[in-house]
């Protein structure tokens, strides 16, 4: 007689999903609140630029979309990625072998983790982080090793933190920079003393960029797989939601060394076959046509990111200095609330959305990410909003 046997608890999964049950509550409630103020999601407020959507219009005209393309992507666009990480990054990527098209940066990030970790690898990760790393590492029956950052020191990722934290059963470091929710930019040096520690340990490195682009006041944006020895052990994730404004597109990629890259296109095909092909097209578009946008929007996120800076620390508030992305991780403890708390005060009272801190990191309850994507007297009107409600 055949029997079934149960299927285990899932117990590890559903503890790292709760850090979006906050977020997803927030969100619900902002439904029915009138007039919000969103500081909440990473959406850039900016449509996508007219010349990307008239090629995605002529790619559907043309029935260029009525069909799967490669799995891997289109092989034209994965050759402007190539192109690409010559020119910005310093990186040589194999578009054949070692770039993978994917349905945005985020389904990169979910199955480039599947295809590394094997349940019980350690994988390191600077706190506060994104929470769809712990979601993916521990679908994967990985361990997220926390490295922790202060605002005292502007959330700085410190190496002698990361080596300390290196155990036999470490497979992987995982850098953002710039940062989220941080908007802390990894410094070249910091970044040649972690590449070290990656061939020393011989660590694997994923390297999410996707907001390389974003970097203010003297800070550099630097590709960790450039450096020598690094395109063999370097992951790189990167996509166009925010170089373009296109995060309703879906369209991203992972750069990987020949094997790693095998792994990630199998695990993909079940996820989802590919990305779709009309934001393919639109993707070559972004990649070869006038990359204008990009410096436009920078140069607003700066100017919105001083006036916020402004408002926070006229209104009493500090933070880690934001030097890249577009958010400010404010530290809210003279308030006397809980983050969680202060973050539905503000949405029912104040009509303001903004993430508490503790959907990044259990540590994170006196803090709130703010984002820049609102025009600056929208960011005004939100502080003032809030200092009524607090008053
Ligand atoms: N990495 C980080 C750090 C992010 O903040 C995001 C989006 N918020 C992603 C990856 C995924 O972005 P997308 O799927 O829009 O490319």
């Amino acid at each position: 007689m055949t029997t079934i046997t149960p299927l285990p608890p899932l117990g590890a999964p559903k503890q790292a999903l709760h850090l979006a049950d906050e977020r997803d509550y927030l969100l619900e409630l902002a439904q029915d609140v009138p007039d919000v103020i969103s500081l909440g999601l990473g959406d850039p407020d900016f449509a996508t630029p007219a010349h990307i959507v008239q090629a995605a219009q002529g790619a559907l005209r043309d029935g260029r979309c009525d069909r799967l393309t490669d799995p891997a992507g289109l092989i034209e666009l994965r050759r402007a990625i190539g192109a690409k990480l010559a020119r910005v990054n310093g990186l040589r990527a194999e578009p054949a072998t070692e770039i993978t098209v994917t349905t945005g940066g985020q389904e990169g990030l979910y199955v480039l983790i599947q295809a590394i970790l094997d349940p019980g690898d350690e994988i390191l990760v600077p706190d506060p982080r994104y929470s769809s790393y712990d979601a993916a590492i521990a679908r994967a029956g990985g361990v997220l090793v926390s490295v922790p950052t202060t605002e005292a020191e502007n959330f700085a990722l410190d190496p002698a933190e990361v080596e300390r934290r290196i155990t036999p059963r470490t497979k992987a470091l995982l850098l953002v920079t710039p940062g989220n929710p941080t908007a802390a930019v990894i410094p070249p040096a910091t970044l040649r003393r972690l590449a070290e520690i990656a061939q020393e340990h011989d660590l694997l490195v994923i390297s999410d960029e996707i907001y390389e682009y974003y970097v203010y006041s003297g800070s550099e944006h630097l590709s960790i797989g450039s450096l020598p020895g690094m395109a063999e052990r370097t992951i790189t994730l990167n996509g166009f939601s925010k170089a373009y404004a296109m995060t309703g597109w879906r369209l991203g990629y992972v750069v990987a060394p020949p094997a790693i890259t095998q792994a990630i296109r199998a695990i993909k095909m079940q996820v989802s076959i590919v990305a779709p092909a009309v934001s393919q097209w639109a993707g070559i578009a972004a990649l070869t046509g006038p990359q204008d946008c990009i410096p436009a929007m920078r140069e607003e996120y700066d100017r919105r990111r001083l006036a916020l800076m402004t408002a926070l620390t006229e209104s009493g508030y500090t933070y880690g200095y934001p030097s890249g992305a577009f958010y400010i991780f404010t530290n809210i403890s003279h308030t006397g609330l809980p983050a969680f708390e202060l973050s539905r005060k503000l949405l029912t009272e104040a009509k303001v959305l903004i993430f508490p801190g503790t959907g990044f990191g259990e540590a994170w309850g006196d803090y709130m990410r703010f984002s820049l994507l609102q025009p600056i007297p929208v960011l005004r009107e939100a502080v003032e909003r809030m200092n009524r409600v607090l008053r």
